[in-house]
């Protein structure tokens, strides 16, 4: 019997599993993962909003594991020897592999900006992004006995897809906050932190600006060319000039950090050849060093021949790799050649609210209600993906029209 361990269910380490469960053949799986629920990583903005509960972006892995093939452990992994071909576990020591699955996704990136992980929250997944409302709720019931301005502000690090997903979020939910902390919504100051001189660089400028100025109707502060330099406790230090070490600063209750990301540290911890977390991944998705060993989602990088870059790291890629892993460990289990991978982008859409959004599928660039709507069927899909009908019925979002 062939022992196949998978590191992490999220997109990628979930949808190998479902996938290969359904394939006959004389093996077993482990599946590790620090909780025993799988969490729709693209919404967690929402949760920390507060715009939906934790319960609706997330669902059991016992509900898509087959207990007959596969085992779950919950725990957190520390360290991989690919020579002995062993897994350690924080709490429960080791486990054995024939073949090994990497899919631990992704931690949050400060680029060693003094105090950004100390004195910023962070957005990495259900607590962290709880932990944010939980934080906002509490400084707008302060602020009915402080009544310090700072406690209104809610200041966001980096103008990334996270960055203006948690803005437009924030926008929904500004009448609430109001309402707790006994103010007018107009003053309830959402602020975006940016260092570049623009945003998402990877549309056309047409749709940047369109960002820009959707933003600005619905007065989110867009700051650009700010580069974060520091974030001491209730203040953002940044600077808007290469020339001058100067540095301005912005006051606030509520510093949420969305900088960007990089792969779990266990990569570069356990030796693989990683940078910044992700390992660039042979043609079939495995370890150039290790023929047993597939790395995929955000701690991989695959390369993208036509413009010489690693592919962006993102749920849609994460689920198609998840997939094709499982057909080449099936491919190898029977003795077969394992298939080069390949991807194209069905499009990238992201949402500013829960009635806005933006985003390019195909040629066609969708601003406002059409990527909202978008936004929604994607999110629908990977339900239906990884969780199947079961969990779209439970936690699919059918408030499409309005
Ligand atoms: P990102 O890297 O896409 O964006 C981070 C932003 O922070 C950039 O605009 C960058 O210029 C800015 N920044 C970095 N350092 C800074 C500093 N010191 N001061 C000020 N600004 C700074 O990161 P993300 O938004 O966290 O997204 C991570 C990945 O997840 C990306 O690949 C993204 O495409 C993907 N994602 C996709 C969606 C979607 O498809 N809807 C949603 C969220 C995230």
């Amino acid at each position: 019997m062939q022992e196949i361990v998978v590191l992490g269910a999220g997109y990628a380490g979930l949808k190998t599993v479902v996938s290969l469960q359904k394939k006959s053949g004389d093996f077993h799986i482990t599946l590790v993962d620090m909780n025993d629920y799988h969490c729709e990583a693209t919404e967690i903005h929402e949760v920390a909003a507060g715009s939906v509960d934790r319960d609706k972006i997330s669902y059991p892995i016992a509900d898509v594991i087959h207990s007959n093939k596969v085992k779950f452990i919950q725990d957190q992994v520390t360290h991989i020897d690919k020579d002995q071909q062993v897994v350690t576990l924080k709490a429960q020591g080791q486990i054995k592999y024939d073949y090994l699955v990497v899919a631990l996704g992704f931690v949050s990136e400060t680029f060693g900006i003094k105090g950004a992980m100390e004195n910023a929250l962070q957005m990495v997944n259900i607590d962290t992004a709880e932990a944010v409302h939980n934080h906002i709720l509490d400084r707008m019931k302060a602020y009915q006995t402080t009544k310090d301005p700072d406690d209104l502000k809610l200041v966001i690090c980096g103008a990334g897809f996270t960055g203006i997903e948690l803005a437009g979020a924030f926008v929904d939910e500004r009448a609430r906050y109001a309402q707790i902390a006994g103010v007018d919504p107009k003053e309830i100051q959402i602020i975006c932190v940016e260092a570049a001189p623009k945003i998402l660089p990877m549309f056309k400028e047409e749709m940047a600006n369109y960002a820009i100025d959707l933003l600005d109707k619905l007065d989110v502060q867009l700051k650009l060319g700010c580069m974060i330099k520091e974030i001491q406790p209730g203040k953002v230090l940044y600077s808007t000039s290469k020339d001058s070490e100067e540095l301005e600063s912005i006051t606030t209750s509520t510093i949420v950090w969305t900088t960007g990301v990089s792969g779990s540290p266990v990569m570069e911890d356990s030796g693989f050849k990683a940078r910044r977390g992700r390992v660039i991944v042979a043609d079939d998705l495995r370890d150039p060093d290790h023929d047993n060993v597939y790395i995929i989602g955000d701690v991989a990088a695959f390369m993208d021949k036509s413009s010489d870059r690693p592919f962006p790291t993102t749920a849609q890629i994460a689920i198609a790799m998840g997939e094709h892993v499982a057909k080449n460990l099936d491919h190898q289990l029977q003795g077969q050649a394992t298939e080069n991978f390949s991807f194209k982008s069905a499009g990238t859409v992201a949402s500013v609210g829960n009635t806005r959004g933006l985003g390019v599928v195909g040629s066609t660039n969708l601003k406002g209600y059409p990527a909202s709507f978008m936004k929604k069927i994607i999110m629908n899909k990977s339900l239906m993906d990884i969780g199947g009908l079961k969990e779209v019925f439970a936690k699919g979002r059918f408030d499409l029209y309005h």
